[in-house]
């Protein structure tokens, strides 16, 4: 007999760690009011058939302006509410971007120097993410 479990795929967040010379960028929702205040890695779902490389360079487009190019995946993956998961890649800025300005979903964005990044009130689902970031920073 075949048994039929039903199992939830999760639905991908895509995260940036956006580098900018040296620095980490943190951006503070504005929105929705649970989430309103707190610092996040800039991001947002992957659409159905969307790459999650190209979903992270429309996100950063739509959310802050910037043209970006994802770099490498930060290995793991963060459980959001279910069904999302987050998972993060290291992005730059291409050359003649736009600097990033909070058009969508943010109110503030801050440049972290690595002595600093734990000044801002990250979203507690973000922290172990950041954490895997730092720690790979710190290593070079
Ligand atoms: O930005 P967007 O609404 O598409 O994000 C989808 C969900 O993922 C939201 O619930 C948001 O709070 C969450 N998220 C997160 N950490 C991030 C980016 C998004 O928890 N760094």
């Amino acid at each position: 007999m075949t048994r039929t479990t039903a199992r939830v795929e999760p639905i991908v967040v895509v995260g940036a760690a956006l580098f900018d010379d040296g620095r980490l960028l943190a951006a503070r929702r504005s929105a929705p009011a649970d989430l309103a205040g707190r610092w996040e890695l800039p991001g947002g779902k992957v659409e159905p058939g969307e790459r999650p490389e190209d979903a992270l360079a429309r996100e950063l487009r739509e959310e802050l302006g910037v043209d970006a190019e994802p770099v490498e995946r930060v290995p793991g993956q963060w459980p959001l509410r279910a069904p999302y998961v987050l998972r993060v890649w290291t992005v730059r800025l291409r050359p003649g971007s736009p600097a990033p300005r909070p058009l969508q979903d943010h109110d503030e964005l801050r440049w972290l120097t690595p002595d600093r990044v734990w000044d801002v009130d990250w979203l507690g689902q973000d922290v172990p993410a950041v954490r895997e970031v730092v720690a790979r920073w710190s290593a070079g």
